[in-house]
């Protein structure tokens, strides 16, 4: 009998496998239709500086427009693009459409900096440079309000190669920041080492605030000594905002202050450098 419930357990667990394998293989080929027919777009996400009170950035995050399924999240696609090379397609209508935004803004004379996150495997992709030095040669293209996310996971491996294209990308004037800091690779040894200008605290330390008050307040002073600015993700409650005030971050970013919007519903939230 156990020999028995043994197989049937594994040929149910291989049929889910096999299920599972099918809906991934299913929606990769979807997501090559979605990028023909660009169904790809970008929702932004305010930052908010604690000094001033105003909204200084923003980060753009994708979001797929399905015919059926409606607003389709990241963390639905990102992974199985990723898997499977599609994220160079993907990345690129990403920045393409980032890029034409921030454009748009700056002709406007809103005085917003956009953040855009970058993947590893497009991080590693050798036309990474040359599609940014393309986009930065545009003339009045903001290269300045520019932040790319990178995560830790990017830093690891060859330390002097991957030194060398941050140096070339902040050079081009671009910012770089690492995103969902404190999550990922442990050495710090490499953070002074590579040209940074923000660290984003990843929201599992947020929203576990007064108790990871240590942490919190270690990430803080590392940021000052670095001079680098420091952003809060996943705000979502008056307390961690009062919190991270109190302790000097520079910004927070979360629903406590806005949610992911379309563009045209974001002009509302943004002052016109001209004001
Ligand atoms: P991320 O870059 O760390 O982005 C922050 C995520 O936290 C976003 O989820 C945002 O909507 C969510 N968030 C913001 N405030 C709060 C809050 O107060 N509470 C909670 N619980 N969540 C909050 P989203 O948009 O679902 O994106 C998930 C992840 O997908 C992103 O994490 C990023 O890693 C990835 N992603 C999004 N857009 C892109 C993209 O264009 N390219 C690449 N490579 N990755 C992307
Ligand atoms: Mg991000
Ligand atoms: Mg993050
Ligand atoms: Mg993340």
């Amino acid at each position: 009998l156990a020999k028995n419930n043994g197989r049937n357990r594994y040929v149910i667990y291989d049929d889910q496998m096999g299920a599972a394998a099918d809906k991934r293989s299913r929606t990769e080929a979807e997501i090559e239709v979605a990028l023909d027919a660009n169904q790809f777009e970008l929702h932004y996400q305010p930052r908010l500086d604690l000094a001033t009170g105003r909204i200084v950035a923003v980060e753009g995050l994708a979001r797929w427009r399905h015919p059926e399924r409606g607003l389709v999240p990241p963390d639905d696609f990102i992974p199985i693009c990723e898997d499977t090379g599609l994220i160079h397609v993907l990345g690129r209508q990403v920045l393409e459409i980032g890029f034409a935004q921030a454009a748009a803004w700056h002709e406007a004379g809103y005085d917003v900096q956009l953040s855009l996150n970058i993947s590893p495997r497009q991080f590693s992709d050798p036309h990474l440079l040359e599609m940014l030095e393309g986009f930065a040669a545009r003339p009045g293209f903001p290269v300045h309000k520019i932040e790319l996310e990178i995560t830790e996971s990017v830093l690891i491996g060859d330390q002097d190669g991957i030194a060398a294209k941050l140096k070339a990308i902040t050079r081009m004037g671009y910012r770089i920041s690492i995103d969902d800091f404190g999550t990922g690779y442990s050495n710090l040894s490499y953070i002074s080492r590579f040209p940074l200008h923000c660290l984003k605290i990843d929201g599992s330390f947020i929203s576990l605030l007064p108790g990871s008050g240590p942490i919190v307040r270690l990430i803080l002073a590392l940021a000052q000594q670095l001079d680098v600015t420091a952003v809060a993700e996943g705000v979502e409650e008056q307390a961690q905002f009062d919190w991270l005030k109190a302790h000097g971050c520079t910004q927070v970013q979360g629903y406590y202050v806005a949610r992911p919007c379309p563009a045209s519903e974001l002009s509302a939230l943004l002052d016109p450098a001209t004001a």
